[in-house]
């Protein structure tokens, strides 16, 4: 089983698939971020008081933590018809004015990585979230003038991985900024014996605390876990998730305890060995791991920094003492280094 793909930051084409029938539909459905689910339904029904379309949305947080679900969950809720996309598809304010002519009156718009638009497409969408209006530049030379063209009433829900990278003009424009953070152990439990359900998988009771205690507090990487385990139960178990059964997946899929993959461990093994701890900026960190920063900051580093592994000083990243526990080493001065 290659490992290679449990911690990737983006679904894969037939995870897409599969993923569609495990999604969650209803608010209710949708398990934990309790602080985001309370305001958004008071937000709801607000509008709803008011008989009005919603404000734009801005979600934030991690990969996998459940941005494009909640997206759909608040299509469902408020029955609108949704329109998806991402920031890196729409290259030129044209992409962008044929998307934006075709919704109707009520529909979501959702941008996925959204920090990732280009700044002529930003300044199109300005208008048409603060006024619902397309600003359109017709000839050329002096000739050239701008027309206004109305645009249905939509909502725009946009989500990122890096709020720091977005512009704060972009920022203001959203009415409802809700971020999505890491969930519960219990709770991952629960959408795995969710998905357990919907997939048809038997999974016993004991076996659900060893696959959530290892999926990073991700519902992506739960259900990617949940399915290889199912694949691995299929050749050496009958098809029954038993303990033994998903602690020999895990084995071999090589996460640890702690829902580490190989490279986790490689980032914090260099930073342990080759840097003495840290700290160290992080494209030196990603040249040493053979990693791109983006991937590093955007999916090892939030978990990392999550459990304690990782902190960020003004100088760059450190390892902790709790990582080095983890990794076996007791004292990063003695090791030899490898550069
Ligand atoms: P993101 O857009 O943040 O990268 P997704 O919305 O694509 O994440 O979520 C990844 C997968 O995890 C989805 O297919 C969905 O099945 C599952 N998931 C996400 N959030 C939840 C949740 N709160 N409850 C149950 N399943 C969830």
């Amino acid at each position: 089983m290659a490992d290679k793909d449990i911690t990737k930051l983006e679904a894969t084409s037939d995870e897409e698939i599969y993923d569609c029938g495990l999604r969650p539909k209803t608010l209710q459905e949708y398990v934990g971020q309790h602080h985001a689910k309370k305001n958004l339904q008071v937000f709801l029904d607000a509008a709803k008081k008011r008989k009005e379309s919603i404000e734009h949305i801005l979600l934030y947080g991690p990969p996998g933590l459940g941005k494009t679900t909640l997206a759909n969950v608040i299509a469902n809720e408020t029955g609108s018809g949704i329109r998806t996309t991402s920031g890196p598809a729409i290259e030129r304010p044209g992409d962008l004015a044929a998307i934006l002519t075709n919704l109707k009156d009520g529909d979501i718009l959702f941008i996925d990585e959204i920090h990732r638009l280009n700044r002529l497409v930003e300044e199109v969408l300005y208008p048409a979230m603060e006024d619902y209006a397309l600003d359109l530049v017709v000839g050329k030379g002096p000739s050239a003038r701008t027309l206004r063209l109305d645009l249905p009433k939509f909502a725009l829900v946009g989500a990122t991985t890096r709020m720091s990278l977005m512009s704060a003009p972009m920022r203001d424009r959203f009415g409802l900024i809700l971020p999505l953070e890491f969930y519960e152990d219990d709770e991952i439990s629960s959408i795995i014996a969710r998905s357990a359900k919907i997939l048809n998988v038997a999974i016993d009771k004991k076996a659900l605390p060893i696959l959530s205690s290892r999926s990073r507090k991700t519902p992506r990487i739960a259900n990617r876990i949940l399915r290889r385990v199912r694949d691995y139960a299929e050749v050496h178990g009958g098809g029954r998730i038993s303990t033994d059964i998903a602690l020999g997946a895990l084995e071999d899929l090589d996460v640890d305890a702690l829902g580490l993959d190989r490279t986790d461990r490689k980032i914090l093994l260099a930073l342990a060995q080759k840097f003495s701890g840290g700290p160290v900026g992080i494209n030196t960190l990603a040249a040493a791991t053979a990693e791109e920063p983006e991937t590093i900051e955007e999916v090892y580093e939030p978990f990392l920094l999550q459990i304690g592994f990782l902190e960020r000083t003004p100088r760059g990243r450190k390892i902790t003492v709790s990582a080095l526990r983890h990794l076996g080493i007791k004292n990063v001065e003695n090791q030899p280094k490898l550069l």
